[in-house]
């Protein structure tokens, strides 16, 4: 398979849409970005890179950090995370709050943002104060990367602007599902999300979960052969919120989000991809990302499906 020209060809077919789709709005140093950049990495698991675009720009990775709180949480705490965070889809926004008045507390889960915070709260219990370098490591060492760092305006921006998740981890305290001090969660919470990392660095990073739970570039078992199976089932379930069933029919592969643009999916036993576009669709989702993966399984024929 030519990957250097099916990435190529991409690249122009997805120059119209770049267009469509908005910046975010409720972080407001979201917005300092150059709205049409594009770029997208594929790394193989034999060590094959194959890169197009701005492959070296930084973009903070959001809701893509909620994939290494969970996995850390998972190992940590096995099957009894599943008592406080469930694994179904939502169907509902990332942020939303009706479901988890009804649902007593507990989210839908941990790729949602309720379900997030309850995944870091479980790790503030083991590591606290250092919960979020602990989960800065974790993402270094499984890109092998070590110049990663938070963006501190994005991270300031959303501790000044987060009502929506100070409302969601007030919620769950009252229905004693936040074991610990909220501030410290969420700030916790922010820092992670405000982590930046490029198209390159966060392909690397998922290695792992596309070779049974071994990352392949430094042949450490990171996560049992299950727990990649079940990181990767709800990553296909609930990556893209409630539009996770689009993605899955669109693209067909496992998926995670989040609002800074980035999107990354993997291949079991093949690759891992990262994509990075700024501008969202309606559902909180890179629009030209979700557009070039799909233009990507389509044209390789490799999906899950
Ligand atoms: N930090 C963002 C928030 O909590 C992450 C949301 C996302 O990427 N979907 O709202």
């Amino acid at each position: 398979m030519n990957y250097e020209n099916i990435l190529k060809e991409i690249y122009e077919e997805i120059q119209p849409y770049l267009e469509q789709g908005h910046l975010p709005d409720y972080i407001p140093a979201l917005k300092n970005v150059k709205a049409d950049d594009f770029a997208m990495s594929l790394i193989t698991l034999d060590g094959q890179e194959h890169h197009i675009g701005c492959c070296d720009k930084k973009f903070s990775i959001q809701s893509i950090s909620k994939l290494f709180s969970f996995t850390i949480a998972l190992d940590k705490y096995k099957k009894e995370l599943y008592k406080r965070v469930g694994h179904e889809p939502s169907g509902n926004p990332f942020n939303s709050l009706v479901q988890l008045e009804y649902e007593k507390g507990i989210p839908r889960n941990p790729f949602i943002n309720a379900g997030a915070i309850v995944t870091t709260d479980s790790l503030v219990s083991i590591y606290k104060e250092k919960t979020f370098e602990t989960i800065l490591e974790f993402i270094k060492n499984s890109s092998t990367c070590q110049d990663l760092e938070i963006n501190e305006e994005i991270y300031e921006s959303e501790l000044a602007h987060g009502f929506r998740n100070f409302a969601l981890i007030n919620m769950m305290k009252s229905f004693n599902n936040i074991d610990n001090d909220i501030d410290l969660v969420i700030q916790s919470y922010f820092k992670q999300c405000s982590i930046m990392m490029n198209t390159k660095q966060l392909a690397k990073s998922i290695l792992f979960l596309a070779n049974h739970g071994i990352n392949p570039l430094t042949n450490e078992q990171v996560i049992t052969v299950s727990q990649a199976k079940r990181i990767n089932s709800l990553m296909l379930t609930c990556g893209h919120y409630d539009a996770s069933g689009d993605f899955a029919f669109k693209v067909g592969l496992p998926g995670k989000s989040g609002v800074g643009g980035g999107i990354i999916a993997l291949i079991p036993q093949k690759m891992a991809l990262c994509v990075y576009s700024p501008k969202l669709n309606k559902q909180g989702n890179s629009l030209v990302g979700t557009k070039a993966l799909e233009l990507f399984t389509t044209k390789t024929g490799l999906s899950i499906f």
